[in-house]
């Protein structure tokens, strides 16, 4: 029996230590990573799904590791997010966007506005707006181009300097959306309140559900209630016809998903965008 124990015990801390080694790799090549430019945007498109229409599109952050190869977010985004390195990532991810929009621009390629990620970290941070305003003063980009994301649980965090922040953002004619809507806590009573621009839906927190009336009694009455508020829902997460169907259905019409596109690098984004204008 204690040679057992002592066998699991063994595993537990090998496996606990590769853990903890790879998380202090992260946080060794972070800095490094950043100055080399190794966090880059991917765009997963946004489309109307009633005329088609390619609306926008979200930037998501890719590591590119020299050896590791293409890093997903999960495995380095809640470390950020507890050392505060998050906010330096996410300001340089803006500013990359922002310098791509103005390429484009300059290329001549009809524009589309771009979504970035504001982690609640951010939030917290008193030059945000600034930041974000001295970014599209300098690639003299127009305030429509860029929309900014907050999850819903920052909305039920310290709910006051977050109103006060999306408040002075839509001042200066930034569009906010509510990201994971309907994943936390947030009741739709909550939306009378909040400012914002449009809610996006995560179909993920549904799973196959919504096929259930109940469910997709839930979904419809969402979708109605966002409606008479006058709040745009964009439902992300869309996987299949059947779903986009289902929400083009129940007047849900832009959506965002694997069933149109998965993230895309940039040179792939910007063949849509090519793409746009010679329709
Ligand atoms: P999110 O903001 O909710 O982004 C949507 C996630 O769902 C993305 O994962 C996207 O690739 C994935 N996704 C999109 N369509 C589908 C689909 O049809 N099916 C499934 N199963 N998944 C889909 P990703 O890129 O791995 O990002 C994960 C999370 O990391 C994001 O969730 C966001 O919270 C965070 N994140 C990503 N980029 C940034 C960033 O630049 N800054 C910050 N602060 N957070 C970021
Ligand atoms: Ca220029
Ligand atoms: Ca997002
Ligand atoms: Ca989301």
């Amino acid at each position: 029996i204690k040679d057992s124990y002592g066998k699991r015990y063994a595993w537990y801390d090998d496996s606990m230590r590769a853990t903890m080694l790879e998380q202090q790799e992260i946080l060794n090549e972070m800095e490094f990573a950043l100055k080399d430019g190794q966090f880059v945007p991917y765009f997963q498109p946004q489309y109307n799904y009633e005329n088609g229409n390619l609306i926008g599109a979200e930037a998501l952050v890719r590591w590119e590791h020299p050896r590791k190869g293409a890093i997903l977010p999960c495995k380095f985004i809640p470390l950020f997010e507890r050392n505060g390195f998050i906010s330096r990532m996410d300001e340089y991810m803006w500013e990359q966007v922002c310098i791509l929009l103005e390429n484009w621009r300059d290329e001549g390629l009809p524009l589309v506005p771009i979504s970035v990620n504001v982690s609640r970290r951010d939030i917290y941070n008193p030059h945000l707006v600034e930041n974000i305003l001295n970014l599209l003063h300098k690639y003299n980009l127009s305030h429509e181009l860029l929309h900014l994301e907050i999850t819903e649980s920052a909305y039920t965090q310290n709910a006051e300097q977050l109103v006060n922040t999306v408040n002075l953002l839509r001042k200066h004619g930034l569009e906010v959306h509510m990201d994971d809507f309907g994943s936390g806590y947030s009741s739709l009573n909550m939306l009378q309140n909040v400012p914002v621009d449009i809610l996006k839906l995560d179909m993920r927190f549904l799973g196959n559900d919504y096929k259930n009336e109940r469910s997709g009694n839930v979904l419809n009455a969402v979708v109605r209630m966002a409606t008479a508020l006058r709040l745009p829902v964009l439902a992300e997460g869309v996987e299949t016809k059947e779903q986009a169907d289902f929400l083009k259905s129940i007047g849900c019409l832009l959506m965002q998903g694997y069933f149109f596109s998965r993230p895309i690098k940039v040179e792939n984004f910007e063949a849509l965008l090519k793409n746009k204008q010679t329709n």
